[in-house]
This record gives C-alpha cells, sequence and structure tokens, in this order.
C-alpha cells in the first residue's frame, strides 16, 4: 500500500515519585490507575515505550550526600528503578496488556537485556517495552535515558509526566501565585531559563536531535490515556 499512516509510537517517562505516591516503596493504586490508563490507549493502537524512575526507593545524589560513594550509590538508584518496572509490568498485565521488561543492567530472571531492535519488534506487536536500570551508568538521570530511548527506538515524542505540576510554569507555582503555564517553549529557553523541566542532558539531547517533548501533570484522571493518544494537554517542548 502507499499511504500507509505510520502507528503513533511515543515514550512515556515515569517517575519515581509517581510509583511511590509520594513516600518511599509502591503505592499499588497509583501504579494501578497509570497502567490502566495507558492499557486504553494501547487498546487503540498506539505503540507505547516506557521509561522508570526510581526516586521512591533511591537518589544517588542523595546517598552522596549522605556519605556514600557516588557510583555505587548510583547503581542503588538504577536498581530501584527495576523494582517499579516489575509493579509495573504486574498492573499492566493485569490490565490485559502484553509486555516486556528490558533493563540496562542484565538480570536475565526477571527481564530482558536492553536489545534496541527486539525492543522495537515488541512494540511493533502492541507489546508496551518497560526500560530499567537507567542507562547501566551511574551519573546519568532517568530522564537523560528517556530521550537516549526514545530516539533509538524511533519514538515519535517524549512524554514527560509530573507529580504536583501540570506542566511548565513562568515560575514554581506551588510558591509564585502569579505563575502562568506555558503551551510551548524551546529546548533552548527550557535550557537558558533553568526551568525546572528535566536534566540539561537530556534537553540538549532531545533539543540536538530534535524530538519532540510534552511536559503533563499525571494525577488528573484520563490525564495518561489524553497524552499516549496525542491530546495536546500541558506544556509541548520542541527544538
Ligand atoms: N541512575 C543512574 N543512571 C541512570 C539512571 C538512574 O545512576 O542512567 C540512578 C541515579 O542515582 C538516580 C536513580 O538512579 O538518582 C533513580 O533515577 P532518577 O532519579 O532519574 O528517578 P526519578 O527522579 O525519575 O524517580
Amino acid at each position: 500500500p502507499t499511504h500507509v499512516v505510520p502507528a503513533r509510537r511515543v515514550l512515556l517517562k515515569l517517575s519515581g515519585e509517581t510509583f511511590g505516591g509520594g513516600r518511599v516503596g509502591l503505592d499499588v493504586g497509583v501504579v494501578r490507575r497509570v497502567a490502566e490508563e495507558i492499557a486504553v490507549a494501547v487498546r487503540g493502537g498506539v505503540q507505547v515505550a516506557i521509561v522508570v524512575g526510581g526516586g521512591n526507593f533511591f537518589r544517588g545524589a542523595e546517598l552522596s550526600a549522605s556519605g556514600m560513594d557516588r557510583a555505587r550509590a548510583d547503581y542503588m538508584g538504577m536498581l530501584g528503578t527495576v523494582m517499579n518496572c516489575l509493579a509495573l509490568q504486574d498492573l499492566l498485565e493485569q490490565a490485559g496488556v502484553s509486555t516486556r521488561v528490558q533493563t540496562a543492567i542484565t538480570m536475565g530472571q526477571v527481564a530482558e537485556p536492553y536489545i534496541p531492535l527486539r525492543a522495537i519488534r515488541h512494540l511493533e506487536k502492541g507489546r508496551v517495552v518497560i526500560f530499567g536500570a537507567g542507562a547501566g551508568m551511574p551519573y546519568f538521570s532517568t530522564d537523560t535515558v528517556s530521550a537516549q530511548r526514545a530516539l533509538e527506538t524511533h519514538c515519535q515524542e517524549v512524554l514527560m509526566g509530573k507529580n504536583g505540576v501540570d506542566g511548565v510554569y513562568t515560575a514554581d507555582p506551588r510558591k509564585d501565585p502569579d505563575a502562568t503555564l506555558l503551551e510551548h517553549l524551546t529546548y533552548t529557553d527550557a535550557l537558558v531559563g533553568d526551568l525546572a523541566v528535566m536534566d540539561a542532558t537530556a534537553l540538549s539531547l532531545c533539543r540536538d536531535n530534535g524530538v519532540a517533548m510534552r511536559v503533563f501533570g499525571l494525577e488528573e484522571p484520563g490525564n495518561v490515556t489524553r497524552v499516549l493518544q496525542g491530546e495536546k494537554i500541558g506544556t509541548s517542548v520542541t527544538a
């Protein structure tokens, strides 16, 4: 056929804060709600790859501030993300979605190793691919990994789910009542303005390779489905 419309393929970033419901450990109710919202979009034909954070267990920078070696603490942080991956996998499977977890640190009993072409094949078959263990490298963040995985698996958009905010604001809306939501900004705006969208490595990777991003709030019911389906909520960030 000559007029094949390419499938929508997106990368969703879920932070550890989401998994923990704001605390240490796992809030299964929250993960179940997010999984069910993802399932709706997957049944509608959207190809979904997910990068999972781990801040609800360990953050390398925090452990290192308490006296641990930074690199070893970062490995603990990466291992934490894998527990979130397994929780999300379980609840997605319960919601009727076929899944695969791929980790950047190999652990054959619980997940496949990260193999980009295989990940793409899973996505084409309608499976959700959940990427864990970050980049497998200390000093990186799961935001940076989101940009990298989106590029390598040819996702059209990076969707950054946030807790507590529903997009990028002119100032911190929790502190400044005059802060207004920005519907659009460029990666350079975000870098120069030092807006807390995501870390600078992730922003520059997206900018230099022209991948589009959307920052949105996870808490409003239905938002995860909406953003996966392509609704223009929150803030769009482009080159
Ligand atoms: N981490 C790392 N390399 C990576 C990704 C993550 O060292 O490629 C470590 C880092 O210590 C980080 C922790 O894993 O603090 C959890 O990831 P992140 O803080 O990005 O999770 P989130 O803030 O999204 O919950």
